[in-house]
């Protein structure tokens, strides 16, 4: 027997409408590719975004075609990506800190038909655009007044372009399973790999986003997602915005220590989101110029893991409270976040610290296992590490064009890539990428244990560790480190103060000093460009 409800399928041009209606007038402030900062409405959004529909369909696309967009999070971005979905069209990220040949790629891959672009990227796109076979529009995310000499074919100025439609247009109605947008892994080996949400997870997912141990979101909060739009959805903060009705604060290009925090104060913003590496910035910014943060009460962080001086510093320091997130792309992307379960919320200092440190637990609409290499599940004591593996109505269950069959599995369960352990409480701690982990003598080191340490020294600004072959042991850490500026610590320095907070047998081997760490366009430590750099490298111990 079926239930008597109604189907009101899960389309996400009802987030927008539900802005419009309940939280018209609620602002989505940005800072303009142009210059100044802009202010609109959630009501005006709604109204422009039925024009690029309205806009996009006269040009001749509609259901299933892939639209890219190049740009920074800004209120024009939104309007693209619900005018995009509101004819069931695919909005498609492209991330434009990858190689122009790779975004070539990606754009081919998807065959995209036509793109959005931020001013900053059109010289990008214009040495692109010729191998891309499939475009056929270009709409330059400006003004007429601002839109410049360019060799693309068959580019506008956006203002002008969506100033031909009068707005009057009704959402297309199609099954909530339709594709709604797309995204490319980075791809640290092989090919980019394509993403591809539906309306229905993508809806799922902003709920399950916003959830009070998620993100936890209000509509009195004023929410600035530093994390791209490109970056995986902008943690789905594009969706979750406007269901909540929050008001947004979008960074545009600038992400630097004094940008972001002029945007946090004048605009008095409650929650963030960001890498650890942006926060880093800010905390230095406020160090140098003893401002603090009176408005802000939450920053999630997430994408690669959050060093614990970090949180450390915003709680002590600035009171505000931390959350560590840990997903990706192919889960749209959250999968777990670092609240306080009620046997936690009494721990204080240190202990607190270390509860804080792990990724935390999903949210319901998110199942996590960790597994032994013939995918025996193991058990959740905090310490077995293993293959961690997910399933979910907003996780992939197949990449675009079948790439990468093998991460999926028959019982739907997606092989995240990442090794990880389980506590009892349900708490994720993330120890490593597969393909990073230092197998010494059998066992597996956490290089990312390793790096959280040696970012506690007061003079290391970055660390990275990676295995280099050992004739004993197979492999044995090397710790590279950068030096905070003007600092030069010894390695006996780094070694004595890592000694005793890890298993003996896990002490690097060697230290090694950098002017720099290499970084992927998702701002992670690029551990095959080091392993590269140091494939030579002879360790003392060897
Ligand atoms: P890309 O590979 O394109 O950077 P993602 O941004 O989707 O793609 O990266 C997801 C990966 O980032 C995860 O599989 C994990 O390895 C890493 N990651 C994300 N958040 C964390 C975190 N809090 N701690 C450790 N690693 C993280």
């Amino acid at each position: 027997m079926l239930g008597l409800m109604q189907e009101w399928p899960l389309l996400c041009h009802k987030l927008i409408d539900h802005a419009e209606r309940q939280h018209g007038s609620r602002e989505v402030v940005s800072r303009s590719i142009e210059g100044p900062i802009v202010r609109t409405t959630f009501a005006e959004i709604h109204h422009r975004a039925l024009k690029v529909a309205q806009r996009l369909e006269r040009d001749g696309f509609g259901l299933g075609d892939r639209i890219a967009t190049l740009a920074w999070n800004t209120a024009r971005h939104i309007e693209a990506w619900y005018g995009i979905m509101g004819i069931g069209a695919i909005y498609h990220t492209l991330n434009p800190r990858l190689f122009p040949e790779q975004i070539a790629w990606i754009m081919n891959n998807a065959e995209d038909k036509a793109i959005f672009v931020d001013l900053t990227f059109v010289p990008l796109l214009e040495k692109i655009a010729g191998a891309v076979r499939s475009l056929r529009r270009v709409i330059v995310l400006t003004d007429r007044a601002h839109m410049p000499q360019t060799s693309l074919a068959n580019a506008v100025a956006y203002e002008e372009w969506l100033a031909e439609a009068d707005g009057a247009f009704a959402w297309k109605v199609f099954d909530e399973n339709t594709a709604a947008g797309m995204c490319y892994t980075s791809g640290t080996t092989g090919d980019p790999k394509g993403v591809l949400y539906s309306h229905r997870s993508n809806v799922l997912h902003a709920m399950m986003a916003a959830m009070p141990d998620a993100m936890g979101l209000s509509t009195r909060d004023v929410a600035l997602p530093v994390v791209p739009m490109f970056h995986a959805n902008a943690w789905g903060l594009g969706q979750s915005g406007p269901m909540i009705g929050a008001k947004l604060v979008m960074p545009g290009c600038k992400m630097d220590g004094a940008s972001i925090y002029e945007l946090l104060d004048t605009e008095k913003v409650t929650f963030s989101a960001a890498v650890p590496t942006v926060w880093m910035m800010l905390l230095q910014y406020l160090e140098e110029t003893g401002k603090k943060l009176p408005y802000l009460k939450k920053v999630v962080i997430g994408g690669a893991s959050c060093p614990r001086a970090i949180t450390a510093k915003f709680q002590d320091d600035y009171d505000v409270q931390v959350v560590h997130a840990w997903g990706m792309t192919e889960m749209s992307p959250l999968g777990t976040l670092c609240t306080l379960k009620p046997q936690y919320e009494a721990l204080t200092g240190e202990a607190r610290l270390d509860v804080q440190g792990k990724q935390g637990f999903p949210p319901f609409g998110v199942e996590m296992k960790v597994t032994d290499d013939d995918n025996n599940a193991l058990p959740w004591d905090g310490k077995t590490f293993g293959h961690l593996k997910v399933r979910g109505p907003a996780v992939a269950r197949a990449y675009y064009g079948g790439a990468g069959a093998e991460q999926f599995d028959a019982d739907g369960w997606f092989d995240t890539g990442d090794v990880a352990h389980i506590d009892a409480s349900g708490y994720m701690q993330i120890t490593d990428r597969a393909k990073d982990v230092i197998k010494s003598g059998g066992e597996w080191i956490s290089t990312i244990d390793l790096e959280n340490l040696a970012v506690g020294h007061p003079d290391v600004a970055e660390a990275a560790a990676i295995g280099i072959p050992h004739s004993k042991w197979g492999e044995r850490p090397l710790l590279v480190v950068v030096s905070k500026p003007g600092r030069a610590p010894s390695k006996g320095d780094i070694l004595t103060f890592m000694s005793g907070k890890v298993a003996k047998w896990w002490m690097p081997d060697d230290v090694a000093f950098v002017g720099e760490i290499p970084h992927t366009a998702t701002g992670k430590i690029q551990k095959t460009s080091l392993r590269a750099q140091f494939k030579d490298y002879r360790l003392p111990t060897d």
